[in-house]
């Protein structure tokens, strides 16, 4: 579904991403872990068109998407998650939710004004799929809560969520479990089975907990010094040689 190509990106003379190529299988739930400064978040960030390569090729199902813009990328399907930006923390979870669909009628003051009757349709239609998504989380309850107070899991879940109210194909998660505790964890990683399994969309998880990774991913890639240094499941990675001595080393 991607493949990266000999990328690399820069910064200054620092090669934090330094001719990486990797492949993500449609469907799979890939992990991504290395040591610290590895280049993964950097990596990330330029498959998901935050920041330009300095060179190197981005494939989405055989599309050249090197360099697209994230709101084209959305646009594709390929989302990646971020923590909730701060002026959507005073709003609850379920408008949280409501907010994430480009494309409303009720967006121009036009429309407004003509078309209020498709307006509240389409209202009453996206809070109906918000509490969906909620309920496919567990977390209806929390349909009311501030963003803002959320935990850093629940916080997670509402991303993932987010992700849920458009048509995603594959999901970019960055440090699931930072910060999160077990029994959330656990419903996180449930939670990003079921959207796998159920809803076909493929993963690539950023994390460290190799438990996590262990129960959840196949295969596992690992980065270090801005390449990458190996690939395969979570027994094969942990007995590596190479993998080792790049953790032991840092
Ligand atoms: P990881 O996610 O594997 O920990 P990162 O991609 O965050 O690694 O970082 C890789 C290296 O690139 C680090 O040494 C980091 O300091 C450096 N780096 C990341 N972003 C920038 C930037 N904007 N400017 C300069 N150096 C950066």
């Amino acid at each position: 579904m991607i493949r990266v190509e000999d990328l690399h990106r820069h910064f200054g003379g620092f090669r934090a991403v330094d001719g990486a190529s990797l492949t993500i299988r449609k469907g799979s739930i890939t992990g991504l872990i290395g040591p610290n400064g590895a280049g993964k978040t950097t990596l990330f960030n330029v498959i998901a068109g935050m920041l330009p390569p300095t060179s190197g090729e981005v494939y989405m199902d055989g599309h050249n998407i090197t360099g697209l813009p994230p709101h084209e990328l959305f646009q594709r399907g390929l989302l990646r998650t971020f923590q909730l930006a701060h002026e959507f923390a005073s709003m609850t979870v379920r408008e949280n939710l409501m907010m994430v669909p480009a494309g409303q009628t009720g967006e121009t003051l036009w429309n407004a004004w003509f078309r209020r009757g498709q307006i509240a349709r389409e209202e009453a239609e996206l809070r109906q799929r918000a509490d969906d998504v909620l309920d496919f989380l567990t977390i209806r309850h929390l349909a009311h809560e501030r963003a803002g107070n959320l935990s850093g899991g629940q916080k997670k879940l509402l991303e993932l969520g987010r992700t849920m109210m458009v048509d995603a194909k594959i999901v970019f998660l960055d440090e699931v479990g930072a910060g999160v505790n077990r029994t959330l964890l656990g419903t996180i990683g449930d939670a990003i089975v079921r959207l796998n399994k159920e809803r076909g969309y493929t993963f690539c998880v950023i994390e460290h907990d190799m438990d996590f990774i262990g129960r959840l991913c196949d295969p596992v890639i690992v980065m270090a010094e801005g390449k990458v240094l190996a690939e395969g499941s979570a027994a094969e990675i942990m007995k590596n040689e190479d993998v080792i001595e790049a953790y032991l080393g840092t």
